[in-house]
């Protein structure tokens, strides 16, 4: 796949397979493909449907296919957001949303992506890491703009110069405590390279907000934050900011296995309420949260839950009551995280509620 920058907000994609398909199946992010792809190539078009944008030439096989897309500020919650904007001008673009199957008459397969990127002239590229744990599977995100990636240790961070002394300082301090953390209680090393994205978005909406996102299996965190609050340095947005960074930095350890854990069944709230759990634990054993400050986190998410009632079906209720999940089951979420990592890479398996329940039904 060749994914192009060619005008500001606008890209070009341009499939190139090594066999003939009969169409491109990607699942549906909310609106992003139906309001702002364009298929270029002639004869063919793409339909979207509640589930699945499908690019097609009447059924007839195609080898390549292009589209042009333009730059999309929707976001849809449990999804990526598809581009973040930097304030110098830079963009990222989620590779995840250019990837997905393909079919081969009544044949679905999935894509195995090698990607070239080109920007504008003058912009720097720099590509995320490869998916370790699905060699050609789903990437992360490609940053093009004028910023350079610069070196905290071992990891590669790619900061928007907007972002706030507070905010630096949080995200890579954070970063590296909780880091040593969970290398030392789950007794892994980080088997990704880890590229790190902080971007700053739109300043002049009201409030203060951050979205991060761990690419699982494949060594990068995305952080957008937006809102006029961003430049305060108050002591409750370097709490928020502080949780999110050792929730997602427990994602990256998470998916710290030679194989397994991800599959397509398991409950998102094993990841969600786990990474809680773990970040709950890391951010009360370093020093960063008193206990006070995790314990009012874990009221507030129990209150949350119990509105919910325990359910685990919506995004609200993946991370509270997932949280609550963990916290009920009378094990040690180290130990049992320990032994989850070591299942699912002796196994294979995904992490399940059914690992879970064999776990603890031994301890
Ligand atoms: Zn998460």
């Amino acid at each position: 796949m060749d994914v192009r920058h060619v005008a500001k907000d606008l890209w070009r994609v341009d499939y190139r397979f090594a066999q003939a398909v009969t169409a491109v199946k990607l699942h549906s992010i909310g609106a992003f493909r139906k309001q702002e792809w364009k298929v270029l190539t002639p004869g063919m078009a793409m339909t979207s449907g509640a589930d699945f944008d499908v690019i097609a030439s009447k059924g007839k096989p195609f080898k390549a296919a292009s589209v042009q897309i333009r730059t999309f500020d929707g976001w849809s919650p449990k999804e990526y957001v598809s581009f973040n904007r930097f304030s110098d001008g830079g963009t990222s673009v989620y590779l995840g949303h250019l990837q997905g199957d393909v079919e081969q008459g009544d044949k679905t397969l999935s894509m195995h992506t090698d990607f070239t990127f080109a920007g504008l002239a003058q912009e720097n590229v720099i590509a995320p890491p490869a998916n370790r744990l699905k060699p050609g599977g789903q990437r992360g995100y490609v940053y093009f703009g004028p910023a350079q990636a610069i070196l905290a240790g071992a990891v590669k961070v790619v900061i928007d110069p907007k972002a706030p002394q507070w905010l630096r300082e949080t995200i890579l301090d954070v970063g590296a405590k909780t880091s040593g953390y969970y290398e030392k209680a789950y007794q892994r090393q980080l088997k990704d390279e880890l590229l790190i994205m902080v971007a700053i978005g739109n300043v002049e909406s009201p409030g203060f907000s951050m979205k991060g996102g761990a690419i699982m299996g494949a060594g990068q965190v995305s952080y957008l934050m937006e809102g006029k609050q961003v430049q305060l340095d108050h002591p409750k947005l370097r709490e928020y900011a502080t949780k999110t960074v050792a929730h997602e930095m427990a994602h990256i350890w998470q998916m710290a296995v030679a194989r397994g854990g991800l599959g397509d069944d398991q409950g998102p709230w094993i990841h969600e309420g786990g990474a809680e759990a773990m970040a709950l634990d890391a951010l009360a054993q370093t020093g960063l949260f008193s206990e006070e400050a995790v314990k009012a986190y874990r009221a507030k998410q129990a209150a949350a839950c119990e509105k919910l009632g325990g359910a685990v079906d919506t995004f609200d209720g993946i991370y509270a009551c997932g949280l609550m999940r963990f916290d009920k089951l009378g094990v040690g979420i180290v130990p049992l995280w320990r032994a989850m990592m070591e299942t699912t890479e002796a196994t294979g398996a995904a992490y399940s509620q059914q690992m879970i329940d064999t776990i603890v039904a031994a301890k």
